[in-house]
């Protein structure tokens, strides 16, 4: 029996499983720096302080400022903002304010995202399979994020009456994905896109890694895969 004759609904990871981001955070900071006549930062320190800003503003105001009622655009600007100064550049208001706008408007369109090639024909064929999956469930609007399971508990109260046992979710992370999608009854597996060195562990965690999504769309319809699981 496959594994898609149990299925009713699949759940998808959207950075690292759907889509990627395109180039360095260093191209983005230096082109918006530049845009407001500043020269370029140092690549290397700019995504170091990113990293530890992003971090920081994680813990302090969780799934982007959903309980502190922080409007997203305020979230970013202190995390942007913030980036910078652990890297070493600090701005007068006005000049921050243009590199910050740029930089805000410039994540919140496509460009520095490119979707994966199989993204799109793996999510036509589950849905001509009678898979759901057009629902989305944001960290920022509900107030939970991963790797908490409740995060998992909302998708599957947003796919209707749909069991745990009869959904799939599939994502590129042990502790953000497999582990809590495992832990409220879903089926769950993951992808190494990138061949990580980490599958290993996932692996010896008993968790079924593929290397990309036209694999998984392989296995679920193959005659054993019910069994897989
Ligand atoms: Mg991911």
């Amino acid at each position: 029996m496959s594994l898609l004759s149990r299925l009713r609904c699949i759940t998808v990871d959207v950075t690292g499983t759907l889509i990627a981001y395109k180039g360095v955070l260093g191209d983005y900071y230096c082109m918006a720096a530049k845009s407001a006549e500043m020269p370029c930062p140092d690549y290397k320190r700019v995504h170091e302080g990113f990293k530890l800003a992003y971090t920081e503003m994680a813990k302090k105001y969780p799934c982007f400022g959903f309980a502190a009622k922080m409007p997203n655009i305020v979230w970013w600007k202190t995390c942007v903002r913030d980036s910078f100064v652990r890297a070493g550049y600090e701005y007068d208001e006005e000049t921050f304010e243009k590199i910050f706008r740029r930089i805000y408007a410039f994540f919140g369109s496509s460009a520095p995202y490119s979707v994966f090639p199989d993204s799109q024909p793996f999510l036509r064929w589950a849905r001509e399979k009678g898979l759901k999956w057009d629902f989305g469930v944001f960290s920022g609007l509900e107030g939970v994020e991963k790797p908490n399971p409740r995060i998992y508990e909302i998708a599957l109260e947003r796919a209707g009456s749909i069991a745990a046992e009869e959904t799939l979710h599939v994502g590129d992370s042990l502790r953000k994905d497999y582990v809590p999608a495992r832990s409220v009854g879903m089926n769950a597996l993951l992808l190494d896109r990138f061949k990580t060195p980490d599958a290993e562990e996932w692996r010896k965690s008993g968790a079924i890694v593929l290397p990309d999504l036209e694999a998984v769309r392989e296995l679920l319809s193959s005659e054993k895969s019910a069994s897989t699981f």
